[in-house]
C-alpha cells in the first residue's frame, strides 16, 4: 500500500487567508462585480473558483478608467499613489492588505520621514516590481534602493549612512548574507542599521518542507508558475529530495513521478490552496490504482 500524504503546514499564509476571506465576503453578501486590483493570490486555480463567484481582477490602468466601483487591494499592499487614485475615481475600497505588509509600510514610512533631509539611503532587500516592493517602495517617494541578490550592492555607497529593509517574502539566509556584505563594505564610521523584516510565515516553512521532504520517495510540490515563493520554496526541497517535482494542477501528475514510491508527500507553496493539493492527492490515488 503506498502512503499518500499532505504536508498539513502547506498551504495559505494567514494574510492570503484574510485577504481570500474578505473577498468571499463580500461576493456572497453583496452579489455584485468585485474588482481584484492584480491577482489576488498567485494561483490561477484560486483565482478562477473567485472569478466565477463574480471577481474580477483588473490591472492598474483599468482602475484608473472605472469609476464608483468595489475595489479589492489583495494582501501584497498597495503604494500611497494607488489609494490617492482609488479616492479620486470615487472607489469603495475592502482593504485585505497583509496587517504584516501594513506594519511594515508604516516603519519604512517612519524611517523615510525621518532620514529624508539627510544623506542617509533606504536599501530594501527585495525584488524590483513585486506589487509588494512597489507598494513599500512608495512610502519612501520611490527613492528607496531595492536590491535584489548581493551582487546588486553596487548601487549603494557605502560612505553614506545605510538603512535596510527586507520584503517579507525573501530568504532569511540571503538576507543575512546582504548584511554581512554590507557590514564590511561601508567606510570606518559610516552608520549602518538593518531591520530583518521577512516574514515568518514563509521563513518558518522553509525548514519545515526541507524536513518534510526527506520522509518521502516522491515529493509532488504543488504551486502556480507565477509565485516567487513558490519557486524558491521547491528548489530547497528538491535539494533535499531530488525526487520533487513542480506542479500546478493534479493534471500535471505523471506516472514516471510516482513509479516506484512507497511514500509521496504532497507539499506547496504559501499561496497554494489546500483544496488544491486534496484534488492531487486524489489524482494520485487515480494514477497508482492503474500503474
Ligand atoms: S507571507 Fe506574511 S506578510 Fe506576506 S501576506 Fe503572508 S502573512 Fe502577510
Amino acid at each position: 500500500m503506498v502512503l499518500v500524504e499532505i504536508d498539513e503546514h502547506s498551504g495559505f499564509c494567514l494574510g492570503v487567508v484574510k485577504a481570500i476571506n474578505k473577498a468571499e465576503r463580500f461576493l456572497d453578501n453583496s452579489h455584485q462585480t468585485l474588482y481584484s486590483l492584480g491577482d489576488i493570490v498567485h494561483n490561477n486555480q484560486e483565482v478562477s473558483r473567485l472569478e466565477n463567484k463574480g471577481m474580477q481582477t483588473i490591472t492598474l490602468e483599468n482602475l484608473a478608467n472605472l469609476e464608483h466601483a468595489d475595489i479589492l487591494f489583495r494582501a501584497h499592499g498597495e503604494p500611497p499613489s494607488t489609494y490617492e487614485l482609488a479616492r479620486k475615481q470615487g472607489h469603495r475600497l475592502i482593504d485585505a492588505t497583509c496587517p504584516v505588509v501594513l506594519g511594515l509600510q508604516a516603519r519604512i514610512r517612519r524611517v523615510y520621514e525621518a532620514n529624508k533631509d539627510n544623506d542617509t539611503q533606504l536599501v530594501l532587500f527585495g525584488k524590483s516590481g513585486h506589487a509588494e516592493v512597489v507598494g513599500l517602495l512608495g512610502q519612501t517617494n520611490n527613492t528607496a534602493i531595492v536590491v535584489e541578490t548581493v551582487s546588486d550592492i553596487s548601487k549603494i555607497d557605502f560612505s553614506r549612512p545605510v538603512f535596510l529593509f527586507s520584503q517579507t517574502t525573501k530568504s532569511l539566509d540571503e538576507f543575512r548574507e546582504l548584511v554581512a556584505v554590507i557590514r564590511q563594505s561601508m567606510q570606518p564610521g559610516v552608520r549602518f542599521e538593518y531591520r530583518d523584516t521577512i516574514c515568518r510565515q514563509v521563513a518558518n516553512r522553509l525548514p519545515h518542507l526541507r524536513d518534510f521532504s526527506t520522509k518521502y520517495d516522491s515529493v509532488l510540490f504543488v504551486s502556480g508558475t507565477k509565485s516567487s515563493n513558490g519557486r524558491a520554496l521547491y528548489e530547497a526541497c528538491r535539494q533535499v529530495n531530488p525526487k520533487t517535482f513542480f506542479i500546478s494542477s493534479p493534471d500535471d501528475v505523471r506516472p514516471s513521478m510516482i513509479e516506484g514510491a512507497s511514500r509521496i508527500g504532497i507539499c506547496g507553496a504559501t499561496s497554494t490552496p489546500f483544496w488544491l493539493m486534496e484534488e492531487v492527492k486524489k489524482h494520485v490515488q487515480k494514477v497508482l490504482s492503474e500503474l
